[in-house]
């Protein structure tokens, strides 16, 4: 068993529920409150988005919640995902180190957004919603929104980061070929892209600028909603599918993680595969050290404020708790788009603030070295993204060899990278440039960032 290399579950083996990590914290998480009256948001408050099921999800406090056989059945198309162990990553590291890395990229659209994408088409078109409206970073969740609205029926309107529209032309003709529109943002469509526009022109664009535009038209129109691809608790908890089949995949492999490392952009790959875990060590039966890994040209986790900021650039939506650099805060157009918010998920935050979970941040050349290494050793070329989780996982692994620790270690890999060669080839041609987060321009634009966080009466 223990030398598997490919852990595979059967269907009769797939979970059948998500986990809901909020009756379990330690400590309750603090309210979202409205933007205007600053008093914790009802159910009412967010119906506009919203159908209620994703409400309900959003605020329950029940441990678990069921996948609705619909949600299911799609779910079958690739889940459950492939553990593998990363034997010849191992060999070349030279390291006494045991790496797992579970597979999302295997989806649809090649990361774990269909997770979430899916069951939330579901709970609109149940609702008899015609359209969603979304922003997308470096295209996956667009793309995978887009895969699910085909399945349901559902128009799909997309504004696509004005950088990675650009970019990532590949992911654009995805999403047009799941059935979606998809504009550049800022577009002149909304009233916030046009003001952004007029400020600056040749803006590249961000999450939170995209947010207020897919926000705005949703808002102004009744029989269209809005998603979101992460951040939120009915988003994570959708992705705890991940955590939930890694678990029952790496006991069978006989094994218990010394480390689980993954990235984080808003949290939901992140929380999705350790959720479940840190269930499992709040009940005692296993102590992994647990630690997400950002982007340092957009490190929310460990250079932000924690503090009541807004989602989108504009402020229209709730204020959550979190990790933020500011709501206004423009991160430079890295190659791992799908890392490039402005904030972090507010239970993600919530348990670094209680030290439940650890954060790093690395530069985006030394991710790709380890990309580089990954798909010269394992066959997949990963996204940008996880390859910042690979580099930690690397880092861990070499320590390893130092110490003699046989640790095992969990990572998500969370989707290919297959329309992100452009950026390899940049990588390969020596044209990455790391930022530098002590640069002074940095340190001005941070603070004048921070400076516009909403003013909170408490
Ligand atoms: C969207 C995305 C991310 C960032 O989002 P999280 O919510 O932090 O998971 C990371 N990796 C990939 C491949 C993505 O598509």
């Amino acid at each position: 068993m223990r030398s598997a290399t490919k852990i595979l579950l059967d269907e009769s083996e797939a979970p059948r529920r998500w986990y809901n990590l909020i009756p379990d914290l330690p400590e309750p998480p603090p309210p979202v409150l409205h933007p205007v009256t600053h008093q914790p948001v009802g159910p009412d408050d967010l119906a506009p988005l919203f159908p209620m099921a994703l409400i309900l999800q959003e605020v329950t406090t029940d441990r678990y919640v069921d996948i609705p056989d619909e949600v299911a059945e799609i779910y079958r198309l690739w889940r459950p995902s492939p553990l593998y162990r990363a034997h010849r990553l191992e060999r070349a590291l030279d390291t006494p180190a045991r790496i797992y890395y579970k597979y999302e990229g295997v989806s649809p659209s090649g990361s774990h957004k269909p997770n979430t994408a899916v069951p939330q088409v579901f709970y609109n078109a149940q609702d008899g919603i015609r359209k969603l409206t979304t922003e997308t970073g470096a295209g996956q969740w667009g793309s995978a929104l887009a895969f699910a609205c085909g399945l349901f029926d559902v128009d799909c309107e997309i504004w696509q980061v004005r950088a990675s529209y650009d970019g990532k032309p590949y992911r654009r003709s995805m999403m047009e070929t799941f059935g979606a529109t998809v504009h550049p943002s800022p577009s002149d469509r909304t009233e916030s892209g046009r003001k952004i526009l007029a400020d600056d022109p040749d803006t590249p664009g961000s999450l939170g600028i995209a947010i207020s535009e897919a926000v705005e038209v949703a808002a102004t129109h009744d029989d269209t909603r809005y998603a979101l691809g992460s951040v939120l608790n009915h988003v994570l908890l959708h992705q705890t599918i991940i955590g939930e089949e890694a678990l029952v995949q790496l006991a069978q492999a006989g094994e218990t993680p010394d480390l689980l490392v993954g990235c984080t952009g808003g949290g939901s790959n992140f929380g999705g595969l350790m959720f479940p875990f840190l269930r499992e060590k709040w009940a005692g039966r296993m102590s992994p050290v647990v630690r997400a890994v950002e982007p340092t040209a957009c490190p929310s986790l460990t250079r932000g404020t924690y503090a009541y900021d807004f989602g989108d650039t504009a402020g229209t939506t709730p204020l959550m708790k979190m990790h933020t650099l500011g709501h206004d805060f423009i991160p430079d157009p890295i190659h791992a788009g799908g890392l490039r918010y402005h904030g972090m998920s507010p239970l993600i935050s919530h348990l670094y603030e209680e030290k439940e979970i650890e954060a790093i941040a690395k530069p985006q050349s030394e991710c790709f070295a380890a990309g580089v290494l990954f798909a010269r050793t394992e066959g997949i070329v990963p996204a940008p993204e996880p390859t910042h989780a690979l580099a930690a996982a690397i880092e861990e692994a070499l320590r390893c060899k130092e110490s003699g620790e046989e640790k095992v270690i969990l990572t998500a890999l969370c989707g290919h990278g297959h329309l992100d060669l452009p950026a390899y080839g940049a990588y390969l041609a020596g044209e990455i440039v790391d930022k530098d987060w002590a640069d002074a321009d940095v340190q001005a634009e941070l603070a004048a960032a921070l400076a516009k966080l909403p003013a909170m009466s408490t």
